[in-house]
């Protein structure tokens, strides 16, 4: 086999370098001008490796097509890759100073730049089976970004070696990098038809082997508290401090039934944002389970609590507004079967021991799943996402590669 044009590390340590950080709140899409600059680098290049129609929208959504190069006669159904260029707004993708930790011989890894971040093996038994890797990390000052431009790295590797090979069959292939992805909104503006695809796979996962075809079904609620402000020396009798109110409805959340204390298949809910003022306090709720009774039973919980809590503090109000993020993908992808058993023979095929492992968390697949695009998730051979502490390595972003290569081949048998 011709090797590519570049390898795929380089293009992994070219793209984590450029910030393409996405910011919550943001009114448009995408939500930082930062993502253009590697999106429009994305779409030179592509053009360079030979891929056709490659086009980015308004609002820096790329498309581009593999066409296929079967015999006549043959055919195959549209396959899509999908992978998205932004990173986590949790921390700063600002000045990534990636650092290959070349053949790595056991041990924490201790990062450089702040001494207090540490990859400890205790933490990270993945890096036992590492020994041999180069280890690819920050400095740890920011996050890595391998969430996900190790997916964007694989997939342009896998242009660039199909370009180079022409003898490697397969059919159509749409390739989709979106913007946004960290805080939800971008693949909204994601244009399913004019990618063109039947079925896709967003290369969005973790560990090597890992392959989801289950999301969270997610809600999102929105508690607003009104109490009365008035100035505090004249307050006797008059002010209502909704604080207290706010106070009281986080401890009456079950303990057992939050993301500290739940793992595997137990869903939670998630106060993660608030204001707390004497007039009006607020606080945004997650609600996540795998089961829609359970989503359910977790939204019949939280208004009654918040009835409870408004009935016990006088002069108080408060709007509780529950609002849909996504679906658990697999209410759909139960129907695609085929779809998981090529991933994970794909898998198989680069020597890899695939597993499934249900996301707890969402991706762009399961709002596409449901927009008619059926979209399970493949790994990236990256670990510890939206953190400092974020890594991948040379053999996770090989065989991620070397596993899209193959799938792609067995869409064409
Ligand atoms: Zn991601």
């Amino acid at each position: 086999m011709n090797q590519p044009s570049e390898s795929v590390v380089e293009r992994f340590l070219r793209y984590v370098r450029v910030d393409t950080q996405s910011r919550e709140d943001a009114t448009t899409t995408p939500s930082t001008d930062s993502q253009w600059t590697l999106s429009r680098g994305l779409v030179e290049e592509l053009r360079s490796l030979g891929a056709q129609t490659v086009r980015i929208s308004d609002h820096c959504m790329i498309y581009a097509t593999i066409p296929s190069n079967l015999p006549a006669g043959a055919e195959a159904p549209a396959l899509g890759l999908l992978a998205h260029v932004d990173t986590s707004p949790a921390v700063s993708g600002a000045g990534v100073t990636p650092i290959v930790h070349r053949d790595y011989r056991g041990g924490d890894i201790t990062l450089p730049g702040d001494p207090t971040q540490v990859i400890t093996v205790a933490q990270n038994p993945a890096l036992s089976d590492m020994i041999g890797d180069d280890i690819i990390t920050t400095d740890g000052t920011t996050l890595l970004g391998s969430d996900d431009k190790a997916g964007v790295a694989t997939i342009m590797t896998l242009v660039d070696i199909l370009a180079r090979n022409p003898t490697i069959p397969h059919g159509p292939i749409q390739i989709g990098f979106t913007a946004d992805e960290e805080i939800g909104t971008g693949i909204d503006k994601f244009d399913v038809e004019s990618f063109g695809a039947r079925f896709a796979y967003t290369v969005d996962g973790g560990p090597l082997g890992e392959i989801s075809d289950e999301t969270w079904s997610a809600r999102l609620a929105t508690i607003a508290i009104r109490g009365k402000n008035t100035h505090p020396g004249t307050a006797k009798g008059v002010m209502v401090n909704s604080m207290y109110a706010l106070a009281d409805f986080l401890l009456r959340l079950p303990q057992d039934m939050l993301p500290e204390t739940t793992e595997d298949r137990v869903g939670f809910v998630h106060p993660y944002a608030g204001i707390a003022d004497v007039e009006e306090s607020s606080i945004k709720v997650l609600l996540r389970d795998f089961e829609l009774d359970g989503l359910a039973a977790k939204e019949r919980l939280l208004r009654d609590i918040v009835a409870e809590v408004e009935r016990r503090h006088a002069g108080i109000s408060i709007r509780i507004d529950i609002k849909e993020n996504y679906k658990n993908m697999k209410e759909v992808l139960k129907h695609h079967p085929e779809l998981t058993r090529n991933a994970l023979e794909a898998a198989r095929r680069a020597g890899l021991e695939p597993f499934m492992l249900p996301i707890r968390g969402g991706t762009d697949g399961s709002k596409l799943t449901f927009r008619g695009l059926p979209c399970p998730n493949i790994f990236t051979g990256g670990h510890n996402f939206h953190s400092k502490l974020e890594f991948n390595s040379r053999r996770g972003l090989e065989k991620t590669t070397e596993t899209l290569l193959h799938l792609v081949q067995i869409f064409a048998e």
